[in-house]
């Protein structure tokens, strides 16, 4: 009898200066940065799918982060805030205190306009993750369905899958050469569907893929990170058109089309 237990782990909430040490291009749309720094020290990420609040210049060129206080997080008074994005931890080495962010290079925004001009010296700000949550390691198999914003995610879940786990990848980028290649010691099989000219708010590859896949054999989990309209509508379709319980499955919106305010609050 299996359980599929998910776990929430929760983590004191830190907010950190980080340095950039390395950037590299992964693909044309996918800026790596290595970050670094004293601060960095006793960093932690329990799950693939975790966050970070990285926090960007504001129009001052300056860095404002909250400080933790007795009451959680506030902003020193006066202060113009710097602009907060949500981010997955993509490795943290902690025996080399490194900490490897991809970003997205969609065009616009503070954090994909700073990305584009990262540079080795930078400095950026950095909270959290508050919580790590921990999706059972007990399904028979796992569905990963994602854009360009949820490689990072993917591409940590597949690498820390243990040996053998049935996993099929349904990612979704902008061009063939935003591929991506990935270790993992899952059995995984993974359906690149490239936009091409088409937008990743409008387009409707991942639905289609998702709505011709085989079901897997056995109890399947559905992990879903998109442009937060196309997250809902697929966990709705899964819920009402396949039936899958809402425990079975995770969708999250990483992306709002037409919205450029701060990250969400969670
Ligand atoms: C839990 C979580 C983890 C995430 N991890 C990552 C990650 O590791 N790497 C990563 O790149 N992103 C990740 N994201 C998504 C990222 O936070 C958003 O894309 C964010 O909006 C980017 O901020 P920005 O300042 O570049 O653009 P914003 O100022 O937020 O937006 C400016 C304009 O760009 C549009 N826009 C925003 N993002 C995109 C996009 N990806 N494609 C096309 N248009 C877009 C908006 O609709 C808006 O019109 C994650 C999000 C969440 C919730």
């Amino acid at each position: 009898m299996t359980s599929h237990a998910h776990q929430m782990v929760r983590h004191t909430v830190v907010f950190r200066n980080l340095d950039v040490l390395r950037v590299e291009r992964l693909t044309p749309h996918m800026q790596r940065v290595v970050f670094g720094g004293s601060d960095l020290h006793g960093f932690a990420t329990a799950a693939p799918d975790d966050h970070v609040k990285l926090f960007f210049p504001n129009s001052r060129g300056e860095i404002v982060t909250p400080v933790m206080g007795p009451n959680g997080p506030t902003y020193p008074p006066g202060r113009e805030y710097s602009p907060m994005r949500d981010y997955t931890p993509r490795y943290y080495e902690s025996e080399l205190n490194e900490l490897t962010v991809d970003f997205v290079l969609h065009g616009e925004g503070p954090a994909s306009n700073w990305a584009a001009q990262a540079t080795p010296g930078q400095r950026i700000g950095a909270g959290g993750p508050r919580g790590s949550s921990i999706i059972a390691d007990d399904f028979d198999a796992y569905v990963l369905i994602g854009d360009e914003t949820a490689l990072p995610a993917i591409g940590r879940r597949l690498e820390e899958m243990p040996a053998g786990t049935r996993v099929e990848v349904l990612a979704e980028i902008p061009h063939a050469d935003d591929r991506q290649s990935w270790r993992s010691r899952a059995h995984a099989k993974v359906t690149w569907l490239e936009r091409n000219a088409a937008a990743g708010d409008s387009s409707d590859l991942l639905e289609q893929a998702l709505r011709e896949l085989r079901i897997p054999a056995g109890d399947t989990f559905y992990w879903i990170a998109t442009e937060s309209r196309r997250a809902r509508n697929m966990r709705l379709w899964l819920g009402q058109e396949r039936g899958i319980p809402k425990d079975w499955m995770k969708a999250k919106g990483y992306w709002k089309a037409g919205a450029d305010e701060d990250g969400e609050d969670d």
